[in-house]
């Protein structure tokens, strides 16, 4: 039989975290490639969990969500946003952010609808465009130009690009923020120019802020778009479990939106999945209702997560890499300029090369460009900070004495 892959999906392979976690497991090599913390979440999380675990009938959940969840969920973005969504019609519990955000892409576009996106891009993104057959139309965001060290500007919007990208109408834009791969918080200027465009077009806002908790100094507050005036009735905000309590594994997030919108996300989002697990999001429901712990739980993140990428940073910064300090989410993004001795190297092949020759696996950034061919330049690599203290340790020995080897051999 021949196999007829459906076209929409040909430009698509196994995802590079998949492939990068397969070689960095054949070299053993430490895998800062992968965003997955490699310690547990909270103990009281897991301990409701199993207890739920237990004690419900573990049958189909509510096609939306368990009430216990969305009210939860419900409480816990009103304390970030400022903005009440309301429980029963405007909170839907998903199978983790990727299935919210195919829901959202699917309940929106059209074939040959428009969908602007900032690139690099989380590849979900692309794939639920394509799915949907939509186009993606890109705007980059462009790297800071840091001459040595360590360097806290984010990658920024060319204003011209992002007029031209959008003057021929979209019926979605898709914004994350802090963002992945860059580790980019857009400012309160950026999203006031987006959101203008946003109304402007009449069109629907994704937001994606599975990495809202995930803040570091010397940054504004995060402010999400659904907070800036005219904006609640056109955003669905979506996040995660995953990234806020370290469980990449439950697969349980959300999407929050007003009712029509809702009702939209809900209909794809039956169709895809029906429900997600009840033990789960009962377990999480519990704990996330105790405010005064999730309060101090997600009030401790930035402090742990922060201390971790100072740590990364200065080792890498002595393995000859420049480092561009993440605002938000847990990546930073790192230059390898100074070890090719300003060549072009593709950044996929000194990738696999630092697998092969130091032993430390990270994301090579241009796989994240889907509307438009990444940068000739891309000097620069993604690396995860969501490890123990031990698996850093063991990555920053192991770069600084490759950097101190014979020199880099790439
Ligand atoms: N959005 C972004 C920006 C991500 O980095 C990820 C990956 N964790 C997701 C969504 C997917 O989240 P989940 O694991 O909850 O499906
Ligand atoms: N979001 C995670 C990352 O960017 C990985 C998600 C996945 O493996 N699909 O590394």
């Amino acid at each position: 039989m021949t196999i007829k892959l459906a076209k929409r999906w040909a430009p698509f392979g196994t995802s590079i975290f998949t492939e990068m976690t397969q070689l960095a497991n054949a070299h053993e090599a430490v895998n800062l490639a992968q965003g997955f913390p490699d310690f547990s979440g909270p103990q009281e999380v897991l301990e409701q969990v199993a207890h739920e675990t237990r004690s419900c009938h573990n049958q189909y959940a509510p096609a939306v969500g368990e009430s216990s969840l969305r009210h939860a969920v419900s409480a816990l973005v009103e304390q970030q946003t400022g903005i009440e969504y309301c429980p029963n019609e405007e909170v839907t519990i998903t199978t983790g952010a990727t299935e919210a955000i195919y829901s959202v892409v699917n309940a929106f576009v059209n074939p040959g609808d428009r969908v602007v996106v900032f690139e690099p891009c989380y590849d979900s993104y692309a794939q639920a465009i394509a799915n949907a057959g939509g186009v993606l139309v890109p705007v980059r965001l462009h790297a800071p130009d840091t001459p040595v060290g360590i360097s806290a500007r984010g990658w920024g919007i060319d204003w011209n690009e992002f007029h031209a990208a959008v003057v021929g109408g979209f019926s979605l834009m898709i914004l994350n923020t802090p963002h992945n791969p860059t580790g980019k918080i857009f400012t309160q200027n950026e999203l006031e120019t987006i959101c203008n465009a946003v109304k402007e077009h009449d069109a629907v806002l994704m937001c994606d802020e599975v990495y809202e908790y995930l803040v570091y100094q010397n940054t504004s507050e995060v402010r999400s778009p659904v907070a800036l005036p005219g904006m609640r009735e056109r955003v669905v905000r979506i996040s995660s479990a995953a990234k806020t309590f370290g469980f990449t594994g439950f697969k349980v997030g959300w999407a929050t939106a007003p009712a029509p919108l809702s009702r939209a996300v809900r209909l794809v989002h039956q169709g895809i999945v029906f429900c997600t697990n009840p033990a789960t999001q009962r377990g999480l429901a519990t704990m996330i209702s105790d405010t005064a712990w999730t309060s101090a739980y997600v009030k401790s993140l930035p402090d742990v997560y922060g201390a971790k990428q100072q740590y990364l940073e200065e080792s890498l910064v002595r393995a000859g890499f420049r480092v561009q300090t993440a605002q938000g989410s847990y990546f930073l993004m790192a230059c390898y300029d100074s070890h090719v001795q300003g060549a072009v190297v593709r950044d996929v092949d000194f990738a696999k090369r630092l697998i092969q020759q130091a032993r430390v696996a990270a994301i090579p950034p241009s796989v994240f460009y889907y509307g438009s061919e990444a940068p000739r330049r891309m000097n620069w690599l993604r690396f995860a900070f969501c490890k123990t203290d031990l698996t850093l340790q063991l990555a920053a020995e192991r770069l600084e004495e490759w950097a101190q080897s014979d020199g880099p051999r790439v």
